[in-house]
């Protein structure tokens, strides 16, 4: 059974966002918000990272300088399981090869892109020991997959050194929010294990409407965003699981769910004591929100 990826059209992608050329430079401090994880090394924080353009993993811009200072920011995690927006399979799956290929899942980028190789080692063991874990389904340890966008452009800026042993759980797209809810609860044993879980999706992301010349979002996007923003902070998770009782304005940030689903990997691991901080909290082109958390 092998996992197919969802390839972007890049270059109706770009004409629309000029995401390539878009020139960021706002740098955030994130050291003092996220002090507070470095002190409790008992259990890894957990991340969700809007990931946006593959570009940022090369191109210096706000998002990948945020990238870079959380990375900065956390104790180094012994292993890394992401779960992206770009690995849809049909039952749940996780990589358990030695070594992941960078995989370039997109077409018409720069060259420059396309020769980035992020060579982080696997981890076949976290992968067994992540497949014996989960009780919902039965997962399937993969060989053929590797490292996507999701994955890798944003890892390229967190941890540039690429030397933290590196893993992907798929996303079943059979399957609705609520499963895949559930089935994330029962990875938390990983993060005592100083596993860092990363959902790397976009809460919004509708590329067909997207539109560089918009500074701020659509009236539409900027209202889910907020309403998700609300919900997460509320710890109302029911809301953020049920996102299409939102109506129309949900309809119009999630045409599809792949990139939204990440998310409630992330906040099923959330404890009672445990804080949420946003960061890189932004709309991009109108209809993509880059707003990424930490759960510490
Ligand atoms: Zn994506």
């Amino acid at each position: 059974m092998k996992g197919f990826s969802v390839r972007m059209n890049r270059r109706s992608f770009l004409q629309q966002t000029g995401l390539g050329i878009l020139a960021m430079s706002t740098v955030k401090d994130f050291k003092d918000i996220f002090a507070a994880s470095k002190d409790s090394d008992s259990i890894m924080p957990v991340l969700f990272v809007g990931h946006g353009s593959p570009m940022n993993a090369i191109e210096d811009n706000e998002f990948s300088t945020g990238w870079m200072n959380v990375g900065k920011s956390l104790p180094k995690p012994k292993a890394i399981l992401c779960v992206s927006a770009h690995w849809q399979t049909r039952g749940t799956m996780v990589t358990a090869m030695e070594k992941p290929q960078t995989i370039h899942d997109f077409g018409g980028f720069p060259k420059a892109l396309f020769d980035k190789q992020y060579p982080a080692p696997g981890s076949p063991e976290f992968a067994k020991e992540t497949k014996e874990l989960i009780k919902k389904t039965s997962v399937s340890l993969d060989e053929d997959w590797g490292l996507d966008h999701g994955t890798w452009s944003v890892l390229a800026r967190m941890f540039p050194n690429a030397d933290i042993p590196t893993y992907q759980l798929s996303l079943d797209y059979t399957q609705p929010p609520e499963y895949h809810y559930e089935l994330a609860k029962e990875l938390q044993e990983l993060r005592k294990k100083g596993i860092l879980i990363i959902g790397s999706g976009n809460i919004v992301h509708n590329l067909r409407m997207v539109r560089l010349e918009m500074p701020d979002g659509f009236d539409w996007a900027v209202e889910f965003d907020d309403k998700i923003r609300k919900a997460l902070e509320e710890r109302d998770h029911k809301s953020i699981i049920h996102y299409e009782d939102y109506g129309s304005i949900a309809k119009l940030s999630i045409p599809t769910n792949e990139h939204y689903l990440p998310l409630l990997y992330a906040i099923a691991l959330q404890q009672k004591n445990e804080n949420l901080a946003f960061f890189n909290a932004k709309n991009l082109g109108g209809s993509i929100s880059m707003r990424s958390l930490i759960i510490h």
